[in-house]
Protein backbone atom coordinates (compact mmCIF):
# COMPACT_ATOMS: atom_id res chain seq x y z
CA UNK A 1 0.00 0.00 0.00
CA UNK A 2 1.30 2.93 -0.82
CA UNK A 3 0.79 6.20 1.83
CA UNK A 4 -0.05 9.61 0.13
CA UNK A 5 -0.22 11.21 3.76
CA UNK A 6 2.25 11.54 6.46
CA UNK A 7 0.05 12.71 9.19
CA UNK A 8 1.29 13.61 13.26
CA UNK A 9 -1.28 13.78 15.92
CA UNK A 10 -1.74 16.77 18.28
CA UNK A 11 -0.02 15.36 20.62
CA UNK A 12 3.33 15.04 18.16
CA UNK A 13 2.45 18.62 17.33
CA UNK A 14 6.13 20.49 17.90
CA UNK A 15 6.05 22.44 21.20
CA UNK A 16 8.93 24.64 20.25
CA UNK A 17 9.92 27.12 17.12
CA UNK A 18 13.44 26.86 15.74
CA UNK A 19 15.41 30.33 15.99
CA UNK A 20 18.07 29.54 13.22
CA UNK A 21 20.81 32.69 14.46
CA UNK A 22 21.55 30.10 17.12
CA UNK A 23 23.30 28.00 14.23
CA UNK A 24 24.03 30.79 12.03
CA UNK A 25 27.95 30.49 10.58
CA UNK A 26 27.71 34.21 9.73
CA UNK A 27 27.63 37.57 11.31
CA UNK A 28 23.91 39.44 10.79
CA UNK A 29 24.63 43.03 9.97
CA UNK A 30 22.34 45.04 13.27
CA UNK A 31 19.77 46.98 11.59
CA UNK A 32 19.83 50.67 11.69
CA UNK A 33 17.44 53.46 13.05
CA UNK A 34 16.07 55.63 10.16
CA UNK A 35 17.35 58.84 11.43
CA UNK A 36 20.33 58.20 13.11
CA UNK A 37 21.84 55.41 10.93
CA UNK A 38 22.96 53.96 14.32
CA UNK A 39 22.06 50.66 15.52
CA UNK A 40 19.26 50.27 16.71
CA UNK A 41 18.10 49.61 20.45
CA UNK A 42 15.16 47.47 21.73
CA UNK A 43 13.74 50.91 22.98
CA UNK A 44 13.16 52.35 19.60
CA UNK A 45 11.41 49.38 18.20
CA UNK A 46 8.90 49.74 21.04
CA UNK A 47 6.29 51.88 19.54
CA UNK A 48 5.71 49.30 16.97
CA UNK A 49 5.80 45.89 18.47
CA UNK A 50 5.01 44.20 21.57
CA UNK A 51 8.35 43.63 24.10
CA UNK A 52 8.03 39.78 23.72
CA UNK A 53 8.22 39.97 19.65
CA UNK A 54 10.97 42.12 20.18
CA UNK A 55 12.96 40.11 21.98
CA UNK A 56 12.22 36.75 19.87
CA UNK A 57 13.66 39.23 17.34
CA UNK A 58 17.39 39.33 18.75
CA UNK A 59 17.23 36.34 20.75
CA UNK A 60 20.23 33.74 19.89
CA UNK A 61 18.50 30.86 21.56
CA UNK A 62 17.88 28.21 19.82
CA UNK A 63 14.44 26.88 20.31
CA UNK A 64 11.63 29.03 22.10
CA UNK A 65 8.50 27.81 23.97
CA UNK A 66 5.63 28.21 21.62
CA UNK A 67 2.57 29.52 24.07
CA UNK A 68 0.21 27.23 25.17
CA UNK A 69 -2.52 29.65 23.72
CA UNK A 70 -1.49 29.52 20.67
CA UNK A 71 -0.48 26.51 20.54
CA UNK A 72 -4.26 25.66 21.21
CA UNK A 73 -5.17 27.95 18.34
CA UNK A 74 -2.59 26.35 15.76
CA UNK A 75 -4.53 22.94 16.33
CA UNK A 76 -7.36 24.47 14.49
CA UNK A 77 -5.66 23.38 11.53
CA UNK A 78 -2.62 21.76 12.50
CA UNK A 79 -0.16 19.46 12.23
CA UNK A 80 -0.43 20.16 8.66
CA UNK A 81 -0.21 16.77 6.39
CA UNK A 82 3.01 16.38 4.76
CA UNK A 83 1.22 14.56 1.03
CA UNK A 84 3.41 12.49 -1.30
CA UNK A 85 2.42 13.68 -4.90
CA UNK A 86 2.26 10.49 -6.40
CA UNK A 87 0.03 11.83 -9.49
CA UNK A 88 2.35 14.65 -10.06
CA UNK A 89 5.26 12.74 -9.87
CA UNK A 90 3.65 10.17 -12.77
CA UNK A 91 3.27 13.30 -15.22
CA UNK A 92 6.69 14.46 -14.72
CA UNK A 93 7.74 11.00 -15.35
CA UNK A 94 11.10 11.58 -13.85
CA UNK A 95 13.54 10.27 -11.36
CA UNK A 96 11.92 12.01 -8.27
CA UNK A 97 9.84 11.61 -5.36
CA UNK A 98 8.05 15.00 -4.35
CA UNK A 99 6.65 15.57 -0.89
CA UNK A 100 4.82 18.87 -0.27
CA UNK A 101 3.45 20.12 3.44
CA UNK A 102 0.15 21.12 2.41
CA UNK A 103 -0.55 24.73 4.40
CA UNK A 104 -3.57 26.06 2.52
CA UNK A 105 -5.65 23.93 5.22
CA UNK A 106 -5.21 27.14 7.14
CA UNK A 107 -8.33 28.37 7.91
CA UNK A 108 -6.81 31.49 5.53
CA UNK A 109 -5.70 29.35 3.20
CA UNK A 110 -2.13 29.95 3.47
CA UNK A 111 0.45 29.42 6.12
CA UNK A 112 0.34 33.15 7.35
CA UNK A 113 -1.47 32.38 10.19
CA UNK A 114 1.44 30.42 11.72
CA UNK A 115 2.84 33.70 12.73
CA UNK A 116 -0.26 35.73 12.94
CA UNK A 117 -1.66 34.13 16.04
CA UNK A 118 1.44 34.43 17.96
CA UNK A 119 1.74 37.75 16.85
CA UNK A 120 -1.47 38.77 18.15
CA UNK A 121 -1.59 36.76 21.23
CA UNK A 122 1.48 38.66 22.11
CA UNK A 123 0.02 41.73 21.75
CA UNK A 124 -2.88 40.78 23.15
CA UNK A 125 -0.86 39.52 26.46
CA UNK A 126 0.60 43.57 26.34
CA UNK A 127 -2.50 45.39 26.71
CA UNK A 128 -2.64 46.32 22.62
CA UNK A 129 -6.36 47.69 21.55
CA UNK A 130 -5.23 47.73 17.58
CA UNK A 131 -3.22 46.69 15.10
CA UNK A 132 -2.25 47.93 11.55
CA UNK A 133 -0.50 46.05 9.16
CA UNK A 134 -0.60 45.73 5.38
CA UNK A 135 -0.99 43.01 2.79
CA UNK A 136 -0.25 42.41 -0.99
CA UNK A 137 -2.29 39.61 -2.40
CA UNK A 138 -4.77 39.99 1.07
CA UNK A 139 -3.62 36.38 2.34
CA UNK A 140 -1.51 38.30 5.17
CA UNK A 141 -4.64 40.65 6.01
CA UNK A 142 -7.16 37.90 6.63
CA UNK A 143 -4.66 35.75 8.51
CA UNK A 144 -4.33 38.56 11.12
CA UNK A 145 -7.56 39.53 11.01
CA UNK A 146 -8.49 35.99 11.93
CA UNK A 147 -5.92 36.32 14.74
CA UNK A 148 -6.57 39.47 16.08
CA UNK A 149 -10.60 38.90 15.78
CA UNK A 150 -9.26 35.86 18.25
CA UNK A 151 -8.04 37.69 20.92
CA UNK A 152 -10.39 41.09 20.85
CA UNK A 153 -8.11 43.13 18.91
CA UNK A 154 -9.33 45.85 16.40
CA UNK A 155 -7.12 45.66 13.15
CA UNK A 156 -6.80 48.19 10.09
CA UNK A 157 -5.64 46.95 7.09
CA UNK A 158 -3.59 48.65 3.67
CA UNK A 159 -4.17 46.65 0.93
CA UNK A 160 -2.05 46.92 -2.40
CA UNK A 161 -4.34 48.96 -4.44
CA UNK A 162 -3.81 46.62 -7.07
CA UNK A 163 -4.82 43.33 -5.51
CA UNK A 164 -7.80 45.12 -3.97
CA UNK A 165 -9.27 45.77 -7.15
CA UNK A 166 -7.82 42.17 -8.36
CA UNK A 167 -9.07 40.51 -5.62
CA UNK A 168 -12.40 41.60 -3.91
CA UNK A 169 -13.03 38.48 -1.78
CA UNK A 170 -10.00 38.62 0.37
CA UNK A 171 -11.36 42.08 1.06
CA UNK A 172 -14.82 40.49 2.17
CA UNK A 173 -13.12 37.62 4.35
CA UNK A 174 -11.24 40.15 6.38
CA UNK A 175 -14.51 42.03 6.76
CA UNK A 176 -15.69 38.84 7.88
CA UNK A 177 -13.40 38.12 10.51
CA UNK A 178 -14.44 42.28 11.57
CA UNK A 179 -10.95 43.89 10.33
CA UNK A 180 -11.27 47.16 8.18
CA UNK A 181 -9.49 47.70 5.20
CA UNK A 182 -8.84 50.38 3.14
CA UNK A 183 -6.94 50.46 -0.62
CA UNK A 184 -3.05 51.63 -0.70
CA UNK A 185 -2.11 54.50 -1.44
CA UNK A 186 -4.63 55.55 0.85
CA UNK A 187 -5.61 59.24 1.95
CA UNK A 188 -5.75 58.52 5.57
CA UNK A 189 -2.08 58.66 5.73
CA UNK A 190 0.33 61.02 5.49
CA UNK A 191 2.30 58.55 3.14
CA UNK A 192 -0.29 57.51 1.80
CA UNK A 193 -1.18 60.99 0.62
CA UNK A 194 2.18 61.66 -0.64
CA UNK A 195 2.41 59.03 -2.84
CA UNK A 196 -1.12 59.97 -4.38
CA UNK A 197 0.14 63.35 -5.13
CA UNK A 198 2.74 62.31 -6.99
CA UNK A 199 1.08 59.43 -9.04
CA UNK A 200 -2.63 59.14 -8.77
CA UNK A 201 -3.00 55.40 -10.28
CA UNK A 202 0.03 54.21 -8.06
CA UNK A 203 -1.59 50.66 -7.99
CA UNK A 204 0.28 50.38 -4.47
CA UNK A 205 3.02 48.02 -3.58
CA UNK A 206 3.63 46.23 -0.13
CA UNK A 207 6.50 48.78 0.49
CA UNK A 208 3.96 51.91 0.60
CA UNK A 209 1.32 50.26 2.11
CA UNK A 210 4.10 48.99 5.14
CA UNK A 211 4.47 53.20 5.18
CA UNK A 212 1.13 53.83 5.73
CA UNK A 213 0.57 50.83 8.59
CA UNK A 214 3.59 52.04 10.17
CA UNK A 215 2.66 55.80 10.09
CA UNK A 216 -0.51 54.87 11.62
CA UNK A 217 1.06 52.60 14.65
CA UNK A 218 3.60 55.42 15.13
CA UNK A 219 1.28 58.16 15.68
CA UNK A 220 -0.71 56.43 18.01
CA UNK A 221 0.00 54.47 21.65
CA UNK A 222 -2.45 52.20 21.59
CA UNK A 223 -2.03 51.00 18.25
CA UNK A 224 1.10 48.58 17.42
CA UNK A 225 2.01 47.24 14.21
CA UNK A 226 2.29 43.50 12.47
CA UNK A 227 4.34 42.43 10.05
CA UNK A 228 3.36 39.20 8.06
CA UNK A 229 7.44 38.86 6.70
CA UNK A 230 11.02 39.57 6.47
CA UNK A 231 11.39 39.93 10.08
CA UNK A 232 13.31 37.28 12.41
CA UNK A 233 10.96 36.68 14.59
CA UNK A 234 8.42 36.27 11.83
CA UNK A 235 10.64 33.97 10.27
CA UNK A 236 11.22 31.70 13.47
CA UNK A 237 7.05 31.64 13.87
CA UNK A 238 6.94 29.81 10.37
CA UNK A 239 9.52 26.95 11.50
CA UNK A 240 6.71 24.78 12.87
CA UNK A 241 6.07 23.92 9.26
CA UNK A 242 9.39 22.46 8.89
CA UNK A 243 9.58 20.94 12.66
CA UNK A 244 6.73 19.30 11.79
CA UNK A 245 8.23 17.75 8.38
CA UNK A 246 11.59 16.45 9.88
CA UNK A 247 8.91 14.37 12.40
CA UNK A 248 7.02 13.54 9.25
CA UNK A 249 10.43 12.64 6.76
CA UNK A 250 10.92 10.29 10.27
CA UNK A 251 7.96 7.67 9.40
CA UNK A 252 9.00 7.49 5.58
CA UNK A 253 12.33 5.75 4.17
CA UNK A 254 12.84 9.14 3.01
CA UNK A 255 14.85 12.50 3.31
CA UNK A 256 14.65 15.40 0.90
CA UNK A 257 17.43 16.01 -1.14
CA UNK A 258 16.35 19.27 -2.15
CA UNK A 259 14.08 22.01 -0.05
CA UNK A 260 11.98 24.05 -2.08
CA UNK A 261 9.87 27.62 -0.69
CA UNK A 262 8.65 30.05 -3.00
CA UNK A 263 9.87 33.30 -1.76
CA UNK A 264 8.19 37.04 -1.26
CA UNK A 265 9.87 38.18 1.86
CA UNK A 266 11.07 34.72 2.97
CA UNK A 267 8.79 33.57 5.61
CA UNK A 268 6.76 30.25 4.09
CA UNK A 269 10.69 29.44 2.96
CA UNK A 270 11.99 29.86 6.12
CA UNK A 271 9.30 27.94 7.94
CA UNK A 272 9.85 25.17 5.45
CA UNK A 273 13.57 25.21 5.04
CA UNK A 274 15.25 26.10 8.39
CA UNK A 275 15.02 23.00 10.28
CA UNK A 276 16.27 20.99 7.10
CA UNK A 277 19.09 23.73 7.59
CA UNK A 278 19.93 22.93 10.83
CA UNK A 279 20.60 19.77 9.83
CA UNK A 280 22.71 20.73 7.10
CA UNK A 281 24.86 22.93 9.38
CA UNK A 282 24.83 21.31 12.76
CA UNK A 283 24.69 17.15 11.36
CA UNK A 284 26.38 18.02 7.77
CA UNK A 285 23.41 16.90 5.72
CA UNK A 286 23.55 17.61 1.99
CA UNK A 287 20.63 19.32 1.14
CA UNK A 288 19.69 21.69 -1.45
CA UNK A 289 17.45 24.56 -0.38
CA UNK A 290 16.18 27.31 -3.31
CA UNK A 291 14.18 29.91 -2.97
CA UNK A 292 11.89 30.46 -6.20
CA UNK A 293 11.09 34.32 -6.69
CA UNK A 294 9.36 35.89 -9.69
CA UNK A 295 11.41 37.12 -12.59
CA UNK A 296 9.72 40.42 -12.07
CA UNK A 297 10.70 40.88 -8.87
CA UNK A 298 14.19 39.59 -8.61
CA UNK A 299 15.46 40.77 -5.05
CA UNK A 300 17.75 37.52 -4.45
CA UNK A 301 19.11 36.45 -8.15
CA UNK A 302 18.91 40.37 -9.34
CA UNK A 303 19.30 42.92 -6.52
CA UNK A 304 21.75 44.01 -4.35
CA UNK A 305 22.82 43.33 -0.47
CA UNK A 306 23.07 46.34 1.73
CA UNK A 307 21.53 48.56 3.89
CA UNK A 308 17.20 49.52 2.65
CA UNK A 309 14.56 50.35 3.93
CA UNK A 310 11.86 48.03 4.67
CA UNK A 311 8.97 50.21 3.28
CA UNK A 312 8.90 52.85 0.51
CA UNK A 313 8.72 56.32 2.23
CA UNK A 314 11.63 55.70 4.80
CA UNK A 315 10.22 55.10 7.95
CA UNK A 316 11.53 51.62 9.36
CA UNK A 317 14.78 50.43 10.30
CA UNK A 318 17.58 50.05 7.76
CA UNK A 319 17.90 46.43 7.08
CA UNK A 320 21.11 45.06 5.32
CA UNK A 321 19.58 42.55 2.72
CA UNK A 322 18.97 41.61 -1.35
CA UNK A 323 16.78 44.67 -2.58
CA UNK A 324 15.76 45.70 -5.35
CA UNK A 325 15.78 49.42 -3.90
CA UNK A 326 12.79 50.67 -1.94
CA UNK A 327 10.92 52.75 -4.33
CA UNK A 328 10.93 50.18 -6.90
CA UNK A 329 7.36 49.22 -7.76
CA UNK A 330 6.99 45.22 -9.05
CA UNK A 331 4.86 44.76 -12.66
CA UNK A 332 1.03 43.63 -11.41
CA UNK A 333 1.47 39.97 -11.51
CA UNK A 334 -1.11 37.88 -9.82
CA UNK A 335 1.21 36.62 -7.40
CA UNK A 336 0.52 39.58 -4.82
CA UNK A 337 2.36 37.97 -2.11
CA UNK A 338 6.16 37.80 -4.19
CA UNK A 339 5.90 41.38 -5.08
CA UNK A 340 8.10 42.77 -2.47
CA UNK A 341 11.77 44.70 -2.64
CA UNK A 342 13.60 43.24 -0.26
CA UNK A 343 14.30 39.96 1.39
CA UNK A 344 14.34 39.04 5.46
CA UNK A 345 18.19 39.88 6.83
CA UNK A 346 18.44 36.11 7.85
CA UNK A 347 17.52 34.77 4.28
CA UNK A 348 20.20 37.37 2.85
CA UNK A 349 22.82 36.49 4.88
CA UNK A 350 21.97 32.66 4.44
CA UNK A 351 22.46 33.11 0.55
CA UNK A 352 25.48 35.38 1.03
CA UNK A 353 26.92 32.68 3.08
CA UNK A 354 26.22 30.40 -0.06
CA UNK A 355 23.63 27.88 2.76
CA UNK A 356 20.35 28.77 -0.06
CA UNK A 357 20.39 29.17 -3.50
CA UNK A 358 18.04 31.20 -5.34
CA UNK A 359 16.63 30.93 -8.51
CA UNK A 360 13.82 33.17 -10.11
CA UNK A 361 10.69 32.07 -12.66
CA UNK A 362 8.38 34.08 -15.11
CA UNK A 363 4.43 34.10 -14.54
CA UNK A 364 3.70 31.99 -17.50
CA UNK A 365 6.01 29.08 -16.44
CA UNK A 366 4.66 28.88 -12.78
CA UNK A 367 1.05 28.68 -13.90
CA UNK A 368 1.92 26.12 -16.39
CA UNK A 369 2.99 24.48 -13.19
CA UNK A 370 0.49 25.52 -10.96
CA UNK A 371 -2.30 24.12 -13.78
CA UNK A 372 -0.22 20.65 -14.16
CA UNK A 373 -0.27 20.38 -10.59
CA UNK A 374 -4.03 21.45 -9.95
CA UNK A 375 -4.98 18.91 -12.63
CA UNK A 376 -2.78 15.82 -11.30
CA UNK A 377 -2.93 16.27 -7.31
CA UNK A 378 -6.36 18.05 -7.34
CA UNK A 379 -5.83 21.26 -4.93
CA UNK A 380 -5.39 24.48 -6.98
CA UNK A 381 -2.58 26.69 -5.61
CA UNK A 382 -2.12 30.35 -5.02
CA UNK A 383 -0.20 32.11 -7.67
CA UNK A 384 2.64 32.32 -5.21
CA UNK A 385 2.78 28.62 -4.42
CA UNK A 386 3.12 28.18 -8.13
CA UNK A 387 6.32 29.60 -8.00
CA UNK A 388 8.23 26.77 -6.13
CA UNK A 389 6.11 24.13 -8.11
CA UNK A 390 8.06 25.26 -11.20
CA UNK A 391 11.06 25.23 -9.16
CA UNK A 392 10.10 21.18 -8.70
CA UNK A 393 9.61 21.03 -12.27
CA UNK A 394 12.93 22.36 -13.22
CA UNK A 395 14.28 20.10 -10.25
CA UNK A 396 12.60 17.09 -11.89
CA UNK A 397 13.83 17.62 -15.63
CA UNK A 398 17.39 17.92 -13.89
CA UNK A 399 16.78 14.69 -12.27
CA UNK A 400 15.88 13.01 -15.34
CA UNK A 401 18.53 14.32 -18.28
CA UNK A 402 21.34 13.15 -15.03
CA UNK A 403 19.42 9.97 -14.57
CA UNK A 404 19.25 10.38 -10.95
CA UNK A 405 16.83 9.60 -8.05
CA UNK A 406 16.31 12.72 -6.35
CA UNK A 407 13.62 13.42 -2.90
CA UNK A 408 12.00 16.58 -3.59
CA UNK A 409 9.89 18.42 -0.73
CA UNK A 410 8.07 21.91 -1.17
CA UNK A 411 6.07 24.08 0.85
CA UNK A 412 2.58 24.33 -0.52
CA UNK A 413 2.26 27.52 0.90
CA UNK A 414 -1.89 28.61 0.02
CA UNK A 415 -4.38 27.71 -2.21
CA UNK A 416 -5.82 29.53 -5.14
CA UNK A 417 -9.13 29.13 -4.61
CA UNK A 418 -9.64 33.08 -4.19
CA UNK A 419 -7.45 33.74 -6.86
CA UNK A 420 -9.03 32.05 -9.52
CA UNK A 421 -9.63 35.12 -11.46
CA UNK A 422 -5.76 35.01 -12.24
CA UNK A 423 -6.06 31.45 -13.50
CA UNK A 424 -9.28 32.71 -15.70
CA UNK A 425 -6.93 35.17 -17.17
CA UNK A 426 -4.04 32.69 -17.91
CA UNK A 427 -6.29 29.81 -19.10
CA UNK A 428 -7.68 32.52 -21.67
CA UNK A 429 -4.42 33.40 -22.82
CA UNK A 430 -4.30 37.07 -21.10
CA UNK A 431 -1.44 36.58 -18.98
CA UNK A 432 2.06 37.55 -20.13
CA UNK A 433 5.14 37.82 -18.81
CA UNK A 434 7.59 40.89 -17.58
CA UNK A 435 10.96 41.13 -18.21
CA UNK A 436 12.82 43.82 -16.13
CA UNK A 437 16.06 45.29 -18.06
CA UNK A 438 19.21 45.26 -15.79
CA UNK A 439 19.48 49.00 -16.43
CA UNK A 440 15.69 49.47 -14.71
CA UNK A 441 17.07 47.51 -11.71
CA UNK A 442 20.58 49.09 -11.28
CA UNK A 443 18.74 52.54 -11.81
CA UNK A 444 16.15 51.67 -8.37
CA UNK A 445 19.04 50.13 -6.45
CA UNK A 446 21.24 53.64 -7.20
CA UNK A 447 18.41 56.08 -6.52
CA UNK A 448 17.19 54.16 -3.12
CA UNK A 449 20.79 54.30 -2.05
CA UNK A 450 20.89 55.07 1.51
CA UNK A 451 23.87 54.96 3.39
C1 LIG B 1 2.36 35.77 1.43
C2 LIG B 1 2.50 34.53 0.69
C3 LIG B 1 3.74 34.12 0.17
C4 LIG B 1 4.98 34.97 0.21
O1 LIG B 1 5.38 35.46 1.42
P1 LIG B 1 6.59 34.85 2.25
O2 LIG B 1 6.66 35.67 3.45
O3 LIG B 1 7.81 34.94 1.39
O4 LIG B 1 6.22 33.46 2.53
C5 LIG B 1 3.81 32.90 -0.46
N1 LIG B 1 2.74 32.11 -0.61
C6 LIG B 1 1.52 32.47 -0.13
C7 LIG B 1 0.37 31.58 -0.34
C8 LIG B 1 1.38 33.68 0.53
O5 LIG B 1 0.20 34.03 1.01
Amino acid sequence: MKTKKIFLSEKEMPTQWYNIQADMPGEMLPPLHPATKQPLGPDDLAPLFPMELIKQEVSKERYIDIPEEVQDIYKIWRPSPLVRAYNFEKLLDAPVKIYYKNESVSPAGSHKPNTAVPQAYYNYKEGVKKLTTETGAGQWGSALSFAAEYFGIELQVFMVKVSFLQKPYRQFMMNTWGAKVVPSPSTLTESGRKILDEDPDSPGSLGIAISEAVEMAAKDENTKYSLGSVLNHVLMHQTIIGEEALRQFEKTDDYPDIVIGCFGGGSNFAGISFPFLRKKITENKNTRVIAVEPESCPKLTRGKFQYDFGDTVGLTPLLAMYTLGHQFVPPKIHAGGLRYHGAGPIISELLKDKLIEASAVHQLESFDAGVKFARSEGIIPAPETTHAIAQVVREAKKAKEEGVQKTIVFNFSGHGLVDLAAYDQYLSGKLHDYSISQEEIEKSINSSKVL
